[in-house]
């Protein structure tokens, strides 16, 4: 199951996102969130013929303008529409001349189903809520694929809010006001957000739907996350693009922590044999991490053990290959490495907990630009697999 936010901005696009839409990739269905303008890069994703569902959660402007460019998709499968009755009423007119082409002149089928508060079991099970908001609006809660996705947006908190969140695998929520911030149009600060969070027992909360006028720039939700976190730890601010892998195994499979505290991979495990032959591999041996990040323009982060244990090797000195780099060996015997520092700020034998710091990363060593490389060998691993003993450890990532 895959999460992507095609856009992450409320009430109008700036450089720093597209308006409010969320793609849910499940075995067996697309599902969309809303369809503010992110709505437009829908077609880079939507790659197999699975039907697509669009959650459409009220009818504010930056909610549905990016249906004013479905004349430009060629999908195979049918388009469903679902929301509530007036959502079905108003979207009749809007999707239309003389706003935009009519719905009889796409090249697919689109279908509305209108909704009342309640509990549904086609094509999958699914709840929806009535939420705190100046128009009429609803909240979603799908249950697909052994997860629990819950979608609230907008929203100020109230009872539904909680409702919907129970127990969810993932929280995705509305974060238009800044930290602290009340409104009386119906919002919800970062704060207030991580409260419903922790006391609604969600596994993993992502922020979004920044409102416009106030979140200028990317470190402004950075800000946003850091507030969050203190009150729940698991909080991702999104941006325009962020994926997410939300097929957990069990969590004690998992990595303790993650290596940043923002996951954009940019080199996946395996790929790019050419180049790692001559260190006798198939591939590349680990995964790389974007580290430059608005806060972080040079690419210097900081960096995590992943899981308690205590440091076997570290180097303070670009020598080629990993450069400035540390690695682990794990309470289960596994061991992290971790490449191209800045700086390493622990000594050989230290004892360290998950979420101690490591250094800072950087573009030392065999590297063409500032990232974080991670290579994960499991416990009694096999040096002879090709990648020198290391598998990908995409799966272990929170
Ligand atoms: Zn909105
Ligand atoms: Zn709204």
């Amino acid at each position: 199951m895959k999460l992507t936010f095609l856009g992450t901005n409320g009430w109008y696009d700036t450089d720093t996102g597209n308006t409010i839409c969320t793609l849910l990739e499940t075995k067996d269905f697309y599902i969309i969130f809303d369809a503010g303008f992110g709505f437009s890069k829908l077609d880079k994703y939507i790659t197999e013929d699975k039907p697509i569902y669009l959650f459409i959660s009220h009818l504010h402007i930056d909610h549905v303008c990016g249906l004013h460019c479905l004349p430009k998709f060629k999908f195979k499968q049918k388009l469903t529409i679902l929301g509530s009755k007036k959502t079905k009423k108003y979207l009749k007119k809007f999707l239309n001349h003389p706003f935009t082409a009519s719905s009889r002149e796409l090249t697919f089928k689109t279908d509305f189903i209108k909704l009342r508060p309640g509990h549904y079991k086609n094509p999958f099970r699914f709840v929806c809520l009535k939420l705190d908001h100046a128009d009429y609006t609803l909240g979603y809660r799908i249950e697909l694929d052994g997860k629990v996705i819950a979608y609230c947006c907008d929203t100020g908190p109230c009872e539904n809010d909680y409702k919907l969140a129970q127990d969810a695998d993932v929280l995705i929520h509305e974060c238009a006001l800044l930290p602290g911030e009340k409104d009386s149009w119906g919002h919800t600060s970062p704060d207030d957000v991580a409260e419903i969070a922790k006391k609604s027992n969600v596994k993993q909360l992502y922020l979004t739907h920044f409102a416009a006028h106030s979140y200028l720039d990317l470190k402004k939700r950075n800000e946003a996350e850091k507030v969050a976190k203190k009150i729940f730890p698991n909080t991702t601010a999104t941006e325009d693009g962020l994926v997410v892998n939300i097929d957990k195994k069990t969590d004690k499979n998992k990595f303790a922590c993650n290596p940043l505290d923002k996951i954009f991979i940019t080199q996946e495990f395996g790929v790019w044999p050419e180049h790692y032959a001559k260190y006798d591999m198939k591939g590349h041996n680990g995964i790389d991490f974007r580290t430059k990040f608005d806060d972080s323009p040079d690419g210097k982060r900081e960096v995590y053990a992943v899981l308690d244990g205590k440091v076997i090797e570290c180097r303070n000195k670009d020598t080629g290959g990993y450069g400035k780099y540390v690695k682990l060996e794990h309470t289960s015997g596994a061991q992290t490495v971790y490449g191209h520092f800045d700086k390493v700020s622990v000594k050989l034998d230290q004892k360290l907990k998950a979420g101690d710091l490591l250094g800072i990363s950087d573009n030392s060593g065999d590297s063409t630009g500032s990232h974080l490389h991670l290579g994960y060998r499991p416990a009694g691993f096999d040096y002879g697999n090709g990648y020198k003993g290391y598998v990908d450890p995409k799966d272990l990532l929170l």
